[in-house]
């Protein structure tokens, strides 16, 4: 049983029924799940949340899928964790880091395609599919396994190693495409029209999946006591995520579940060699210019963003900012949160943390705030990225040990 109404168009608010659409037919505007929020609320509690798995599917009542039988490798419900020794070289006083590296296949794709598969099983598909760049197809090929569906997964054909491997041992179908993933998002979104059979998390099942970010919000401020966070930091790509973290806080308010009102400043954080949607929010511009990416943030490398027009008003309607870090600040960051927390992030994460320390310069972020970032992928996936580098490598005796201890000094 689910609260969902149906789907309705984000730009002319047309319904539709709860089936695998995605842009209204009438204004082509990307369409949204649309819920009861009355009949939710009088459903939803604290309690009943509390009572449920140590997944998302806690909050199956504001989910669009039926958590009677979830296609789940155990997405979510990831830990908060106080950050002071990163909060106080950038001189910020309440920073927490949600650490989606925790997740089942290492980054928070995880959460969307639990709730698009669960949705595309209810709907009757058997294949699973997916536009990848790399996170969403690891966790894609992991989640149709443990379903029993077969998989199609397409990726550009320059993605690290690892992402490569996280795909391939599932034994679904990875394909490897000479060109940027939007020439594989392109690709897919004919194949979509090819293939009515297969559910395309991110095509066709799209409105699911995207909602499945919500979690994001919803573990953060139960695992504040059921408080909303002043602000917070979140990696764009697409924009999806960055868009549904701020509906998540939305929706806690309206079903009465926070201590007060939510004002969360929601701020974005993006790689300067792909930052079509930082550039528009610095030009204070209203439309989003595609760009060709160029950067070590392959998670990140969406030149032509199919939310960024609406994270940008997410940004702009909170008071939050958006800003673009280079690669050198990216592993910077990396570094950054390994050496001070003890958490390796992807390049991604990277992003984010790097994104953090320019706002909390530039003062965008205030002292007092209580600050959230989202650090969304496991460092093991961009390993190359960082390299590695032992800090000496010597025969095996003491007097090699003693000589490179004094190359330390
Ligand atoms: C996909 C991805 C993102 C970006 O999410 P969008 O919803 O596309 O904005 C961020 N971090 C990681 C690790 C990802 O894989
Ligand atoms: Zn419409």
């Amino acid at each position: 049983m689910t609260f969902v109404q149906g789907l309705r168009c984000r730009e002319c608010g047309r319904a539709y029924p709860a089936h695998a659409l995605q842009a209204c037919e009438w204004c082509f505007g990307p369409l949204e799940v649309s819920y009861d929020y009355e009949a939710m609320a009088g459903a939803v509690s604290r309690q009943r949340i509390e009572q449920g798995p140590l997944t998302i599917w806690r909050y199956a009542d504001l989910l669009p899928a039926d958590p009677t039988s979830p296609v789940d490798l155990g997405a979510g419900f990831t830990p908060l964790v106080r950050a002071d020794r990163l909060a106080s070289c950038l001189g910020l006083s309440e920073l927490w880091v949600k650490n989606d590296t925790l997740n089942p296949t290492g980054s928070f794709k995880d959460r969307v395609v639990s709730v698009a598969l669960t949705a595309a099983r209810q709907l009757g598909f058997k294949v699973a599919a997916c536009a990848s760049t790399g996170n969403l197809a690891n966790s894609v090929a992991a989640h149709a396994a443990r379903a029993g569906m077969g998989s199609y997964v397409f990726i550009p054909s320059d993605l690290e190693a690892a992402k490569v491997a996280a795909s391939s041992v599932y034994g679904g179908r990875v394909v490897a495409i000479r060109g940027s993933y939007d020439d594989v998002n392109r690709l897919c979104a004919e194949l979509a029209g090819e293939r009515p059979e297969w559910a395309f998390v991110n095509v066709n099942l799209r409105t699911y999946y995207a909602e499945g970010s919500k979690t994001l919000a919803y573990e953060v401020a139960e695992q504040l006591g059921w408080r909303a966070p002043d602000h917070v930091v979140v990696p764009v790509g697409s924009g999806a995520q960055l868009v549904k973290v701020h509906k998540g806080f939305e929706e806690l308010g309206r079903l009465g579940l926070l201590e007060e009102a939510p004002h969360v400043r929601i701020s974005g954080a993006q790689a300067a060699g792909c930052s079509p949607v930082a550039s528009a929010f610095a030009a204070g511009a209203d439309a989003i210019r595609p760009v060709k990416p160029r950067t070590i943030a392959k998670s990140l490398a969406i030149g032509d963003p199919a939310d960024g027009w609406y994270a940008l008003q997410a940004v702009r309607s909170t008071g939050g900012a958006l800003a673009a870090v280079s690669d050198e600040e990216v592993l910077e960051g990396i570094s950054l949160l390994a050496r001070t927390e003890g958490i390796f992030a992807e390049t991604a994460g990277g992003v984010t943390i790097a994104t953090l320390a320019k706002l909390a310069r530039a003062g965008a972020i205030g002292p007092g705030e209580t600050v959230v970032a989202y650090v969304s992928g496991h460092g093991l996936k961009t390993a190359e990225a960082v390299g590695a580098r032992p800090s000496a490598t010597i025969a095996p005796s003491l007097q090699a040990f003693a000589q490179a201890e004094e190359a330390w000094q």
